[in-house]
């Protein structure tokens, strides 16, 4: 069902991502009515996939899935997807402090100081994360004291060596796409305990980096898309909500919307772009202001064959010391084609997106052919997208917490103001930051808006 027989609609949902076409999608099962309006001319949002030359689909968004993300797997089986694990066999590389170093796991070639140094830290993380209620975290016993320690002092405190702390920066990169001065300690250990911990959250085999969905994940927003059919509207980004108790009026650049209910499904510094009348309450726009976007530029090179295997490399590297922060073998299994995926992350990637692709190209595949040779430096395709550049992200993945604000802020982030209640993947309390979170926090607010409406 779309919109009401009087043009409004029991909900009108704002983004076009997993988290809102999740939200429509419960509440058309309800047989309520929805509009949802996405400011781009495609679905998807932070999943975005790409046909290379060769027909195959990568993925310069959103990719990997893995066990315990249920919902991201359950849609996956909806519609009859599937999916291609990681290739992870063979030697990784781990270049810090200028010294790139081979193992099959990564962490194990550092020197043996700094490996049982990180050792010991995960295993203090592994403690500390335990201790916080994933719906309230800023309830946890040393929230405050947690909450005022960004995670960059926390590893100063924690680790002495140059190259167990080059590490811990690399793989936090890797995770977050900021930098360890950028976020709060209490908001890094809610994350690792809303994805199960470090070994699930960092891991391939069993963890999140275990399967990605043949054909691309954007497909998930597509199927869902589909079967809203006329309710999503493209190309209408919402500029203003005005609400009271009788509904909410949603303007948006092809027209205005009215409706019981709005579902915001966007990340907060988005949702802090729109003008709200009455304005949002004072705690819930200094959260909006509080959750800087990551930034990251996802990097695809394919070769005629995935010529690495051959040499013994499994395509997995960590570094801090290249502008590539991390990669992977990204070839297809029935592929005779290669593909190389690497990450440029946090303030780099904030950096370089400022500079000439021709220039990040050059870059990227000098990097690569820094560990898998001058065969890596001559692919037949290269694509990359730089999502601090897109307009309708702001960054990537996702909005991450600055220090103070998740003891400040932190209970703005799920609680409806008046008619308007908000989904996304950065207000999920299980894997938020991942498409599972995204999918989770559009059931979670379909539910809240649901009860409202019986
Ligand atoms: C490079 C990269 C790699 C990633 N890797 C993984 C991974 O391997 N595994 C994983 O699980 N997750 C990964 N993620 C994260 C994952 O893609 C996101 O968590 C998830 O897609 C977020 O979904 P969402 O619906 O919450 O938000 P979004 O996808 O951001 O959806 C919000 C939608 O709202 C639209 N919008 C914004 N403002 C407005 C407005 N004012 N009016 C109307 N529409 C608006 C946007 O265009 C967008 O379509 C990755 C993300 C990136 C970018």
């Amino acid at each position: 069902m779309t919109e009401g027989e009087d043009g409004r609609s029991d909900a009108v949902v704002v983004g076009a991502g997993l988290a809102g076409l999740t939200a429509a999608r419960e509440l058309v099962k309800d047989d309520y009515s929805v509009t949802v309006l996405e400011a781009r001319d495609r679905v998807g949002g932070r999943t975005l996939s790409h046909r290379l030359a060769d027909g195959e689909r990568v993925d310069l968004g959103g990719q990997w899935i893995g066990p315990t993300q249920d919902r991201v797997n359950e849609l996956v089986e909806t519609y009859d997807l599937d999916t291609i694990p990681q290739f992870d066999d063979g030697l990784d590389q781990i270049a810090i402090d200028g010294v790139v170093k081979e193992h099959e796991d990564a962490l194990r070639a550092l020197p043996s100081a700094a490996y049982s140094e990180l050792m010991d830290a995960f295993g203090r993380l592994e403690t500390l994360r335990t201790q916080i209620p994933l719906e309230e975290p800023y309830s946890a016993p040393n929230a405050e004291k947690w909450d005022g320690t960004t995670v960059e002092a926390w590893k100063r405190e924690t680790l002495e060596t140059t190259a167990a702390r080059g590490a811990f920066d690399s793989l936090l990169r890797a995770l977050f796409t900021t930098e360890p001065s950028e976020i709060s300690l209490l908001y890094f250990l809610t994350y690792l305990h809303a994805g199960g911990g470090i070994e699930r959250i960092t891991g391939v085999e069993g963890g999140a980096q275990e399967r990605r969905i043949e054909g691309g994940a954007q497909q998930l927003s597509q199927l869902l898309a589909n079967e809203l059919g006329d309710s999503v509207q493209l190309e209408s980004p919402v500029r203003a909500v005005t609400h009271d108790d009788s509904g909410v009026i949603v303007e948006s650049d092809t027209g205005t919307y009215t409706g019981s209910f709005a579902i915001v499904a966007i990340p907060p510094t988005l949702a802090g772009r729109i003008t709200y009348d009455p304005p949002l309450p004072a705690r819930r726009d200094a959260l909006t202001q509080r959750m800087p976007m990551g930034a990251t530029i996802k990097c695809i090179a394919t070769y005629e064959e995935p010529f690495w295997r051959r040499a013994g490399y499994s395509g997995f590297v960590l570094t801090d010391d290249d502008v590539v922060g991390f990669m992977f073998d990204d070839t297809a299994p029935e592929s005779t084609t290669g593909a190389l995926v690497g990450f440029i992350a946090g303030e780099t990637a904030r950096t370089w997106s400022e500079r000439e692709a021709s220039d990040r190209r050059d870059q990227v595949l000098a990097d690569f052919a820094r560990y898998f040779g001058e065969r890596a430096g001559d692919p037949l395709e290269y694509v990359e997208q730089s999502w601090s550049n897109e307009q309708w992200s702001a960054g990537c993945y996702a909005g991450n917490m600055t220090p103070g604000t998740m003891t400040g802020y932190g209970d703005a982030l799920r609680e409806p103001v008046g008619r308007i209640h908000w989904a996304g993947t950065e207000t999920a309390t299980q894997w938020c930051g991942y498409m599972d979170g995204a999918i989770r926090s559009g059931e979670r607010a379909a539910d809240e808006v649901s009860r409202r409406l019986a």
